[in-house]
Parts: structure tokens; sequence; C-alpha cells
């Protein structure tokens, strides 16, 4: 149970069918459309700023919704030698998490208008975004640990999701009483900074939660090879989730807690007794929401033979039905890729499944904005998948019924497990195959995108995760004080 609100909701968010709810959503955040915002770093000291670098909208080129100025080697001492952690009293520091929560919901307007001029969120992505960001602040919040905390935590954060993530790792960091050190992706230092600001506003102290914006080989690095630093939490590639774990191990207390919340090579499976209008409208979600560029995003599909041709003949004719557009307009259901060094990576990915007459599908491109339209590419299963392609592509297999087993060998031996989704309507085979799939998330009959704060925790295992779940009960713990353990038999 929640200790200091047992009564604790999760936020109600916005109901986009709704017209009144739509109609106030587009006043307020008709404020911020040409706003432009200034970011830097946030730091209990003062040191002599750096030159400041444009912000780029990945829909419109054009349009810059600010500047930010990266934090410099000198900023990233005085942050570390000025850390102290939050003495709050537990029920404290829940106070002023949800007090941050409120004010993140009242400024609802002006979020929404970052998330999508810096981040290209559609509105139904800014909606979940903020409502997850506020739960993470109630949730950790109402169960802040009397325990004492680790002492001074690193939160690294990826630009896929600018504010939930951002928020729920140095929530949590700060409900546990540590003293925060954050490096927002260097695409979405806005965001971070409103977040931070907001933060500060609510009451947390500037020594307890500084920010420092710039890239991951510079203010990364330092924040992560410093003694000074208790502990690391992580959420991005398992590539560079790797590199921060060597890097920690060289130089920071042995058995310093690192939470790493890494990528996936989700897949799906549709077995023949699967609802066909279900498993496609789950498809299109999982794959192409957010252009794809969830951790949890479906990447392969395995589809089973004798309903092959119908369900990819359906699957097309929805692909064909998606807007892809301005994530700032309402009817848009999926935009940009974050960048053009993204767009060419995906793009180059087709490319080489043109080249080999792979290519099933691919909608008709935008010609504005970092676009890369969803596509189709045929493989022969899940290990012609070298890497994940964080971006709008679905790769499809077909399997024989004699083959079930196979396919889920297949699947788990990519060493990655995020997420996975079964479609079937044989109870004994959800058991079969759940017992058998080593994932985090599993997903039936529905898309296999989201979780819920404090209902259904959120992570990976293998390549995917280090554990414990976000949003659950046992991701706290991690985040206090490590007691040295005595070897011996
Ligand atoms: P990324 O390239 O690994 O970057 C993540 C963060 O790490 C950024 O802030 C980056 O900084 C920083 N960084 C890079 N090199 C570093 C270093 N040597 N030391 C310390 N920090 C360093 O990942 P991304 O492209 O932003 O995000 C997409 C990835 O995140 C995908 O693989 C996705 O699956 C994964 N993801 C996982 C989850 C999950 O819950 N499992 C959720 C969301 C995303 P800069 O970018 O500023 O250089």
């Amino acid at each position: 149970p929640d200790l200091f609100q047992p009564e604790r909701v999760n936020s109600k968010g916005f109901d986009l069918t709704d017209q009144p709810t739509l109609a106030t959503i587009k006043v307020a955040r008709a404020r911020f459309r040409n706003a432009t915002w200034t970011a830097g770093p946030l730091l209990a000291g003062t040191t002599a700023p750096e030159a400041p670098i444009a912000v780029t909208n990945p829909f419109l080129p054009t349009d810059s919704p600010g500047t930010v100025t990266h934090a410099s080697a000198a900023d990233v001492e005085t942050a570390l030698s000025s850390a102290t952690p939050w003495a709050a009293a537990p029920a404290e520091r829940c106070e002023i998490l949800n007090k941050a929560a409120d004010l993140y919901e009242a400024n609802f307007g002006e979020l929404f208008a970052l998330l999508a001029r810096e981040a290209g969120k559609t509105p139904n992505d800014a909606v979940a975004e903020l409502r997850e960001a506020v739960d993470f602040l109630r949730y950790y919040g109402a169960n802040a640990p009397q325990t004492p905390p680790a002492g001074l935590f690193t939160c690294i954060s990826p630009w896929n999701f600018p504010l939930a993530i951002f928020t729920g790792q140095i929530s949590a960091a700060l409900a546990a009483g540590n003293a925060v050190l954050a490096k927002p992706a260097d695409q979405t230092p806005l965001i971070a900074f409103r977040a931070v600001q907001l933060l500060h506003e609510a009451g947390v102290p500037a020594s307890a939660l500084q920010l420092l914006p710039g890239s991951g080989a510079l203010v990364g690095a330092a924040l992560t090879s410093d003694a000074r630093v208790n502990g690391v939490a992580f959420t991005g590639s398992t590539a560079t989730a790797q590199r921060i774990r060597k890097t920690m191990a060289d130089n920071l207390t042995p058995g310093a807690p690192f939470i790493a919340e890494t990528g996936g090579l989700n897949a799906m499976i549709v077995d023949s007794t699967a609802l066909p209008e279900q498993a496609v409208t789950a498809i299109v979600e999982s794959a192409f929401q957010s252009a794809g560029q969830r951790c949890s995003a479906l990447r392969c599909l395995y589809v089973q033979e004798d309903i092959a041709d119908n369900l990819l003949d359906m699957l097309k004719g929805a692909m064909k039905e998606l807007t892809l557009g301005d994530p700032w307009s309402l009817s848009t259901d999926s935009g940009p890729v974050i960048d053009v060094a993204a767009q060419t990576t995906i793009a180059d990915h087709i490319a080489v499944a043109q080249s080999e007459e792979r290519v099933l599908y691919q909608m008709p491109t935008p010609q504005t904005g970092t676009f890369i339209a969803p596509t189709l590419i045929k493989v022969n299963g899940i290990a012609d998948l070298e890497r994940e392609i964080f971006g709008p592509v679905l790769h499809v297999a077909t399997f024989k019924a004699s083959e079930l087993d196979a396919v889920i060998d297949a699947i788990n031996a990519t060493g990655y497990g995020l997420t996975f989704g079964l479609q079937t309507r044989i109870d004994d085979r959800v058991q079969h195959v759940s017992d058998r799939i080593a994932a985090g998330n599993i997903y039936i009959n529905r898309n296999q995108i989201g979780a819920i704060v404090g209902s259904q925790p959120f992570g990976g295992e293998g390549l995917s995760g280090t554990g414990p779940k976000a949003g659950g009960p046992h991701y706290l713990p991690r985040f206090a004080k490590v007691t040295p353990q005595l070897g011996g038999t």
C-alpha cells in the first residue's frame, strides 16, 4: 500500500474524444505555439555559461522551440561538490512531490506544446506522457522510504519519453532522499529544464536536484565516472548501458547500484485462432504509434501461415488509414522520428531490405519533417534482426503450427526480453507461451505498449534491463544505501 496516501489514485489524464476537453487543450496550448524557451544547467552554485545552442523541432526545421546551454566541466564539478541528499522527512518529500505533480498538471498547455515541438509527440502521446510523469511523482512520493538514501544519484534519460522517464527516475531517487544530478537527452533539454523548474518550485531544494544538459560523451561520462556518485539510474540503449556499467566498475564504489532500462527486440505471435480485427489494431498501435520510438514497440511479428495473407492485407489497409503529419495537429496519428541521424539510420535499414526485395509495404512519406513512413519488411525470423531499429519499421515472419516452440526459442535466443505480445483464443496456449517467453512485460490480446504506474510495473530482463521494474514496489529500495555484505561461506 502507499504509506502516506492510501487513497492515491492515478491521474485521470485528458479524454481526447470529449469536445470541451479538446477545446480546453487547444486554448491552453495555443499560447505556446510560437513561444521560445531557454534551458541550461540548474546548479546549486554558479559558473560562467557556455554559448547557447538552438534546439530543433523534428517536424519543422524552421521552428526552433528554444536554446540550450550545455553544462561545462566546471558546471559538473560545481554540481558534484554542492550536491546534498534531501534531508526532509519521508512525509514531507511525499508532500513536495505531490505538489510537483499538481504543478505539472496545472502547466499542461505548456508541457503539451513542448512535447509536440521539441519531441514530435502527438496529442495522444503527450496526454499519456504527462499522466505517467504525474503518476510517478505521486506513487514514489507516497512510498518514500524511511531507510537512508544511497547518497548521490546520477539519472540519465532518453529523448523518447523526455518527461515521463526523466521524471520517473529523478522522482524515485528524490523520494528515497538522494541528491540527484540529472542529465537529459541532448535532443530534449527544454522539457527537462521546465520539469526541474517545477520540482524546485514545489520545494525540492536546489542542492538536492541539479540539471546538467549536455552530451552523453562529455556530461554523461563525467557523471558516471566520479567516485562521489553512489548510484546511477539509466534509460537508453543497451550499448550505452554496457559502456556505463564498465565506467562505473572502474570508478565507483563496488556495489553502487546501477538501474538500467534498455532496448528490446520485441515480438508478437498471432496464431490462426486470433481475432483478425483485434490483432491488426494491436499490431498497428504497437509498431507505429509514437513513430515506433518506444522501447516497448513491436519489432517482429510472427503470423501463423494459414492466416498470413488475409492478416497482412488487413494490416496494409489499416496502415493506409494512418495520418502522418504535424504532431501539433489533433488528427495526426504519428509524427516524425526524432532527428536526421535517426532518420538516416532507419532509412539505411529499409534501403537494404528494398535492395533484397523484402519490403512488403511502405506508406507514402510526408514532405516536411524527419519522417520515416511506416514500413513492413519480410524476414525469415527474429534472428534476421541484428539490432533494434528504433522507428516505425515492422518485420514480419510466418510460422507453421508445429513451429510454435521453435519461434519461442528464437525470440528468447535474441537475449533481449522487454515486451512480448500474443494474439490467440486458446486458453492453454496463453499459459504455454507465457510460461516459456523470457520478457519483462507480456501482453495478451491487446497492444504491447504502455504500462500503468502502481498496477502494471514496466521493465525488461536480459539485454533489456537490470530490473527492478519502474512503477512497481521493488524499484525504490534500489535507491537506498547499500549495506556492504560480508563474504564467507
Ligand atoms: P542512448 O543513445 O543510449 O542515450 C540515452 C542517454 O544516455 C542520453 O541522455 C545520452 O546522451 C546518454 N549517453 C550516451 N552516451 C553516454 C555515456 N558514454 N555515458 C553516459 N551517458 C551517455 O539512447 P536514446 O537513443 O536516447 O534512446 C533510445 C533507446 O532507449 C532505445 O534503445 C530504447 O529501446 C531505449 N529505451 C528503453 C526504455 C526502457 O524502459 N527499457 C525506455 C525508453 C527508451 P546524449 O543523447 O545526450 O548524447
